[in-house]
């Protein structure tokens, strides 16, 4: 057994002072039970805990770390940055080269940097209902932006419902503008427009779920929201705060090619440091302030050391980086999914390019009530045998299995020599 006694006495530290012991609910281990560990260092692929065990990471801070951990470029410009003073409150040349970066990838004309997705996607919304002066917002049940209220309401028992509140603390008022579809429902979408269309001020999706796991938008699915909110007026979010600049050099829209009204971005783009954005029409984009009446602020935003690390990470992202990230992302898929199939688990891997999830699912999950019937105790086991084999997974059975470019021969081996015995420990707890 693997010995975790300094991971645990730091979680009993931590569960004194920090709700839970975790600052982000999944790090605590609670789907799939067991002590989480506390991470003492990473480099290139590998992570290394407070116990000294090594693990093969297939989270990656659940996308940030596209070219692995400690990349000599992206420390050496974040040291070079810290050097320089970590925060003036002013403006810097790095916003402007971050900002160009990804105005040069994507189809957003204009970006405002901020902290996190949530705070992009939250922007976003109100940006969306001040520049349309409508109420109404449409997102898609599974689909996750980050914990702003009005985008944290789970669906009612109908087909098209707008929401109630998903946790205690919003209020039903703020969830009440909300409504909640299915994903990937042509019908109820266009039901939805139909009741609805000339409040709905945007659709909010992510340009491919990966929050449920990853369910690609069937064929024309992106294209329609586009279409059905032109028809009416409302603007489309395309969230690729997890896809952008990982499933492509342009995200998503670097493979489908529908572009949002409005786009956010996250994660890789801030290159393990808080970095985060949301851009899109100049038209929309001017109606913030101080160019425009609707309020948008932040004292960190643009921090130099977050956009020193993000324009390394983007410019060290070359072809090879993605074409390395494809190739093993399709070696371990295919092996996952043989292992499980040897070991008889019923199973279905999905992936929208390098983005692939397995689902502990005998059927192909299309929406989160699929999703949702998974059998998490399989998963749990087969967590933790990988992890006791020195490969970490995403400690829940809807989160991507993420890679880099870090990822190579050797630490491929191992995940490929662990996948065996993690799927027979999930064959002997499978329901
Ligand atoms: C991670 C994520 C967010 C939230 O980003 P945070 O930086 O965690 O606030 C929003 N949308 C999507 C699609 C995400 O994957």
């Amino acid at each position: 057994m693997t010995t975790t006694d300094a991971s645990q006495q730091l979680f009993d530290r931590a569960a004194a002072v920090v709700p839970g012991g975790v600052n982000s609910p999944v790090r605590a281990f609670g789907a799939v039970g067991g002590t989480p560990r506390f991470i003492a260092s990473a480099r290139g692929p590998y992570l290394t805990d407070a116990d000294g065990n090594e693990y093969v990471d297939l989270v990656c801070s659940w996308g940030p770390m596209i070219l692995g951990h400690a990349h000599p470029a992206v420390v050496e410009a974040v040291r070079d940055a810290a050097g320089r003073g970590t925060s003036y409150g002013a403006p810097t040349q790095g916003e402007v080269e971050l900002a160009e970066e990804i105005v040069g990838r994507t189809p957003a004309a204009r970006v405002r940097l901020v902290n996190s997705g949530t705070e992009a996607t939250m922007s976003a919304i109100r940006l969306a209902r001040g520049f349309t002066g409508r109420t109404k917002i449409v997102k898609f049940a599974g689909c996750y932006h980050g914990h702003v209220d009005s985008l944290l309401a789970a669906a009612g028992s109908g087909v098209a419902t707008f929401g109630l509140p998903d946790t205690p603390g919003v209020t039903g008022a703020t969830t009440a503008d909300t409504l909640i579809l299915p994903y990937n429902d042509v019908a109820a979408v266009e039901t939805a427009f139909d009741e609805h269309g000339t409040d709905i001020a945007c659709v909010i999706t992510e340009a491919v779920p990966c929050n449920m796991g990853v369910i690609p938008p069937l064929a024309g699915f992106n294209a329609l929201l586009k279409r059905l909110c032109e028809r009416y007026g409302a603007l489309l979010v395309v969230d690729e705060v997890l896809t952008g600049f990982r499933a492509s050099r342009s995200g998503w829209f670097g493979i489908e090619g529908v572009p949002g009204d409005l786009m956010t971005f996250g994660k890789v783009m801030g290159g393990g440091l808080p970095a985060a954005a949301f851009g899109g029409r100049a038209d929309i984009m001017d109606h913030l302030a101080p160019a425009g009446p609707v309020y948008q602020a932040g004292t960190l935003s643009g921090n130099p050391l977050a956009t020193a690390a993000g324009i390394a990470t983007l410019r060290h992202a070359t072809d090879e980086v993605y074409a390395a990230i494809d190739r093993s992302a399709e070696i371990v898929s295919k092996a996952a999914s043989e292992a499980l199939e040897r070991e008889g688990v019923p199973h279905s891997v999905q992936n929208a390019s390098n983005l692939f999830s397995v689902f502990f699912s005998d059927a192909p999950v299309g929406d989160f009530a699929a999703a949702q019937r998974q059998d998490t105790k399989a998963y749990a086991a087969f967590f933790h045998a990988a992890l006791e084999r020195g490969v970490y997974l995403p400690a829940s059975a809807y989160e991507v299995w993420f890679l880099s470019s870090a990822h190579d021969e050797e630490a491929l081996g191992r995940v490929l020599d662990a996948l065996p015995h993690a799927a027979r420990a999930a064959a002997q707890a499978a329901s």
